[in-house]
């Protein structure tokens, strides 16, 4: 491998993140970290637990207390599986419910406290691929490479919109874009760790490219580093 031990990779929602992340770390043969995963916990624990969403003190605490555990997934294309006390989330947090909800939770300083301490430590274990909204900016400012996935709000719009379908959930193309819509305008606007892209960071766009080309492209990238 290259010098490259750290990627953070960074980006709206279904700009092809995980995905490119997964890929990318089995090429490379590392980690790969989804930290979108370990907000949207969070936001489902908060959920099931009746948390308000306006009570900052009591998700800041629920996020204190956790321990989310990652597990490769049977599937070998698919993301690591999230385990809470034992007990997989992994289908649980992609609910609509979830998407509607997570913003207002990852914007809580004590929630991303706790779970950028979190993904920091399991950063320290060894070479990885980071994904989430901060990781370039805040989580890991020193990585060696640092990527930015942009996509249209349509395109990307439209890969949640078979995302969802394929895994069941029945939803409109108008629902899921607003949603997204949305969510950019929270996850961009806030006034912490705002998803921003570092200025040293690669922006790629991926709306005609395929995964592997996306794939390829970064770890030209790594190598040249
Ligand atoms: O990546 P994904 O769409 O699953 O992320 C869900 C939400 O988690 C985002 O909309 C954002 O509010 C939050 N998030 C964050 N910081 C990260 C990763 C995700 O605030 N590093």
């Amino acid at each position: 491998m290259s010098r490259v031990h750290v990627v953070a990779i960074d980006g709206p929602g279904a700009s092809g993140k995980t995905v490119v992340g997964l890929g990318l770390a089995k090429r490379l043969g590392c980690r790969f970290i989804d930290t979108g995963a370990m907000y949207r916990v969070v936001t489902w624990l908060a959920l099931e637990q009746r948390i308000s969403l306006n009570d900052q003190q009591a998700l800041g605490r629920l996020a204190a207390i956790i321990s989310i555990e990652f597990t490769d997934s049977d599937d070998s294309a698919g993301p690591p599986r999230p385990f809470v006390n034992g007990r997989d989330l992994s289908e649980e947090i992609r609910a609509p419910e979830v998407d509607r909800a997570v913003s207002k939770v990852s914007m809580v300083p004590g929630v991303r406290e706790s779970l950028v301490g979190l993904q920091r430590a399991l950063a320290g274990q060894g070479t990885v691929v980071m994904a989430g909204r901060d990781i370039g900016t805040v989580v890991l400012p020193d990585a060696q490479l640092k990527i930015f996935l942009q996509a249209s709000p349509e395109e990307r719009a439209r890969r949640r919109y078979e995302e969802l379908r394929n895994g069941g959930i029945a939803v409109e193309y108008e629902e899921v874009l607003a949603d997204l819509n949305r969510r950019d305008t929270l996850d961009s606007g806030r006034a912490l760790s705002p998803l921003v892209p570092a200025r040293d960071a690669e922006q790629i766009v991926t709306d005609r490219h395929t995964i592997e080309q996306v794939i390829e492209e970064i770890w030209q990238l790594t190598e040249r580093r």
